[in-house]
């Protein structure tokens, strides 16, 4: 059986199971269960796919630099792909926007519920996130795992190694060999994966249970159905149109990747993954998924945007505050920049939130609300982040090919 169907029979085991403990057990027990078994899991199968991210993304990017002595052409892939990420989100919060206001899921009742014992977090501020993008220290960037200041060093180190040419063709086999290792790892940490996503979503879901999924429910489905848009219409139609491939073969591809998202709840802790899936499987060269799927992990998360837009339109409505077409366009824009600086890791577009609900004066309280199905709804939206980095990646694939056809070496 292939590994793809065995974490999708995993995914489906783990929900299963976890919705039974969850039925069928006092909390105590299933906090015991949780607490020597589904954790340890899952927690395993996590670190030893997060053990491999910065390793990873940079000795590949160090070697798609090396191999793309050309400027121009890096600069061209760079200034697509940064347009790219920050087109699709603007797109994706509208589409949020309007599900959201068509479904009506915010009730003024749901305020009376229980919102005690949350503390809003404050937003870092944007500025700070862009300047950031220059390492201090390199090593620090790389033991702290800041992807931004990773891809600025290891693309110098890469430019570096094309420019001085003979003199670092040491270093450059080297790179080149460190890089099979990591490709060998992924190989073998994958082998780990269905174990690991039955662990996690079965604690996830035992945690969380039915009943708090039913009083969210359109909430969440309107989520769910905003998600679901942005990835069928805006990345199939994108890829089938501009990237010139079958969006049925494109999902079908990429389902390892979402499926590793969807447990890990983690576009960075996916990224071996995502970067396996888009190369193996959607065929794009190395040289450009290399810059493109960090990049895009760090800064482009649509279905982070989208969470962010449906949630506050929620609340406006659950605490009854009238948005106009200006209120709108701020969530537009800051919801756009939240998502730029949102972390890739669990649970960080829910405190970028709080930005968002600021900057259009809804109570930070209300995050309170929203809390406790997150979790959930951070699986699905990290898969529909990875999946407009892979569709990003397939299109500058495509286009650098008609273009660069002769020079694009694995093309
Ligand atoms: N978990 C998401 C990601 O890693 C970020 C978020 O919380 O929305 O892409």
């Amino acid at each position: 059986m292939s590994l793809t169907k065995k974490i999708i029979i995993a995914l489906i085991a783990g929900l299963i199971v976890g919705l039974s403990l969850n039925a069928f057990l006092p909390t105590e027990t299933f906090n015991q269960i949780d607490y020597y078994l589904l954790s340890p899991v899952g927690d395993i199968f996590l670190r030893a796919i997060s053990m491999l991210v910065v390793p990873l993304v940079f000795f590949s990017l160090v070697l798609g630099a090396a191999s793309m002595s050309d400027v121009k052409r890096l600069g061209r892939i760079g200034g697509f792909t940064m347009g790219f990420y920050l087109l699709t989100t603007p797109i994706a919060l509208t589409i949020g926007i309007a599900v959201a206001y068509l479904l009506q899921p915010g009730t003024e009742g749901l305020m009376n519920q229980d919102m005690d014992g949350y503390e809003p977090n404050e937003a870092p501020p944007i500025m700070e996130t862009l300047v950031n993008i220059i390492p201090n220290n390199p090593v620090e960037s790389l033991a702290t795992g800041e992807m931004l200041q990773i891809i600025v060093f290891a693309l110098l180190i890469g430019f570096g190694i094309a420019m001085l040419g003979e003199k670092t063709k040491g270093l450059l086999s080297l790179v080149e060999q460190a890089n099979e290792v990591m490709i060998w790892l992924v190989k073998l940490v994958m082998k780990l994966a269905p174990f690991g996503a039955f662990a996690l979503i079965a604690s996830a879901i035992g945690e969380l249970g039915w009943g708090a999924l039913q009083s969210m429910f359109m909430y969440m489905l309107a989520i769910i159905l905003a998600l679901g848009i942005q990835m069928m219409l805006v990345y199939g139609g994108l890829v089938s149109v501009w990237g010139r491939m079958n969006p049925i073969a494109f999902f079908k591809g990429f389902v390892p990747a979402m499926a590793v998202a969807f447990s890990t709840s983690s576009s960075s802790a996916t990224l071996p993954v995502t970067m396996r899936s888009v190369e193996e499987n959607l065929g794009v060269p190395k040289s450009i998924s290399s810059f493109t799927l960090p990049l895009g992990a760090t800064i482009n998360m649509d279905g982070t945007a989208i969470m962010q837009a449906v949630a506050t339109i929620f609340l406006a409505q659950v605490y009854a505050v009238d948005l106009g077409v200006t209120e709108l366009l701020t969530i537009i824009l800051t919801a756009t920049l939240a998502s730029l600086g949102t972390a890739s890791v669990p649970g960080a577009g829910i405190i970028m939130l709080a930005m968002v609900l600021q900057s259009v004066g809804i109570p930070l309280d209300g995050i309170a609300l929203i809390l406790a199905v997150d979790r959930i709804l951070d699986m699905s939206r990290t898969a529909v982040n990875i999946t407009g980095d892979a569709a990003a990646s397939v299109i500058v694939a495509r286009m650098e090919k008609k273009r660069d056809y002769k020079n694009a070496e694995e093309l």
